[in-house]
């Protein structure tokens, strides 16, 4: 149960309160009334009170300790391109998803100023435009749009937004956005990548906009978020972390591509087939010590599925035991920093099996699961799916980011 913004508390009654939130053990004022940012959270600790009201009281960001994991699931099934492998049918599994638990939010499209958080006003309307008159090809990679583009492109920030406040305000613990289009290769710019807007950005801008003072991205998919790294260039309120196949679209994300933001924006470029083990060094080498350093407040996750061994367009090696591994670690860094705030948004992934066990295996870590649940039917990988190719051994390149970025 959550008590919002300008709801009111029955007199007489217990709630827990998190002192972080509320170390004067009244209510904070609430963003939802009168626009006033919430409190910065002091880097203590979390511990928690219990207080009593005798008298009605309006209440923000009360809750009995039972967070919720929320998820917000935009199709977009007018935005399809015939032959294109970023389409609708990537998320025909997801209902078969063996999760419980989680409330969805009904997603509820982004508006212009908030798109413009990130994005040029005339890169929006390049968009607009475009997809008025589409479908059409709008770039090399090739991306794409039809005539109902432009909304649904709104529709997976807006999600992805939402679900951010949510979390930022402890409305929820944590969240995935289940969206297409994808965003990480969408600069300010210019849309690119199969990417019109970049969901994951928007929501780190409006996170930092409701008052958090430092918001880490993790970028898993297979191929360098550039969009996200050209919005945060040079904003030092964004770390920024991308793993991805070395040698591949989009051609950014070199080890020594960011000597002006050592430590705050690492890339990881990876030999094919490296792996789940890969994967696990460079959170215990890399990831963990970039979140000692700059202390998120919160995480948000580029998570792309494309970079299973089995994708149709790359070849990273990883395997749903990974993804659950690497989720369940995002999950206990953000706990470690960010007192628990974590949200997950799709990226790639264009085989539905990696899409829908992926994304179950994140659910789980969310949620608190000790394992992943068992995978979808019809992968024909049966309940495992280990990567059948050699790993290359990726010691001598964690050296070099590392001391690179000074995180030795
Ligand atoms: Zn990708």
């Amino acid at each position: 149960m959550y008590i919002k913004a300008n709801d009111t508390c029955p007199p007489f009654y217990w709630y827990l309160v998190s002192t972080t939130d509320n170390r004067s053990g009244l209510p904070p004022p609430g963003t939802a009334n009168g626009g006033v940012p919430p409190p910065r959270l002091p880097d203590v600790t979390p511990t928690r009170l219990a207080i009593v009201f005798n008298r009605p009281y309006p209440c923000t960001y009360l809750y009995n300790g039972d967070m919720t994991t929320l998820r917000s699931t935009v199709l977009s099934p007018g935005h399809i391109y015939p032959g294109h492998p970023e389409e609708p049918r990537r998320f025909t599994l997801l209902d078969r998803m063996p999760v419980s638990a989680i409330e969805n939010l009904e997603a509820a499209p982004a508006s212009l100023d908030e798109i413009a958080l990130v994005h040029e006003p005339a890169m929006i309307e390049a968009v607009r435009l475009a997809s008025q008159t589409g479908p059409a090809i709008i770039d090399y990679a090739p991306t794409y749009v039809t005539p109902t583009s432009f909304e649904d492109a709104l529709l997976a920030a807006g999600a992805t937004l939402a679900l951010t406040r949510a979390v930022v305000h402890k409305e929820a613990e944590n969240a995935f956005a289940l969206v297409r289009p994808p965003g990480h290769h969408a600069e300010p710019e210019r849309a690119m990548g199969f990417c019109l807007f970049n969901n994951v950005a928007i929501a780190a801008r409006a996170a930092l906009a409701e008052g958090l003072d430092r918001v880490m991205i993790v970028d898993f998919d297979a191929h360098h978020g550039n969009g996200t790294q050209a919005a945060f260039w040079h904003d030092e309120r964004v770390a920024y972390f991308s793993s991805h196949q070395g040698n591949i679209y989009p051609g950014t994300g070199w080890i020594e591509e960011t000597p002006h933001a050592r430590g705050r924006i690492v890339n990881a470029p990876l030999p094919a087939y490296a792996g789940d083990a890969a994967m696990a060094r460079l959170l215990e080498t890399v990831i963990h010590p970039m979140a000692e350093r700059f202390w998120p407040e919160m995480i948000l996750v580029s998570a792309g599925y494309d970079a299973h061994w089995n994708d149709p367009l790359t070849t990273l090696g990883f395997t749903t035991d990974g993804y659950f591994a690497v989720s369940q670690a995002l999950v206990g860094l953000a706990k470690e920093f960010c007192e628990g705030r974590i949200v997950f948004a799709l990226e790639g992934g264009y085989d539905p099996h990696n899409v829908a066990n992926g994304a179950a295996a994140a659910f789980a870590a969310l949620t608190g699961q000790p394992s992943r649940p068992a995978l979808v039917d019809g992968s024909g990988l049966g309940n495992g799916d280990a990567n059948p190719h050699p790993e290359p051994d990726i010691e001598a390149r964690i050296h070099k980011i590392r001391q690179f970025h000074g995180l030795e």
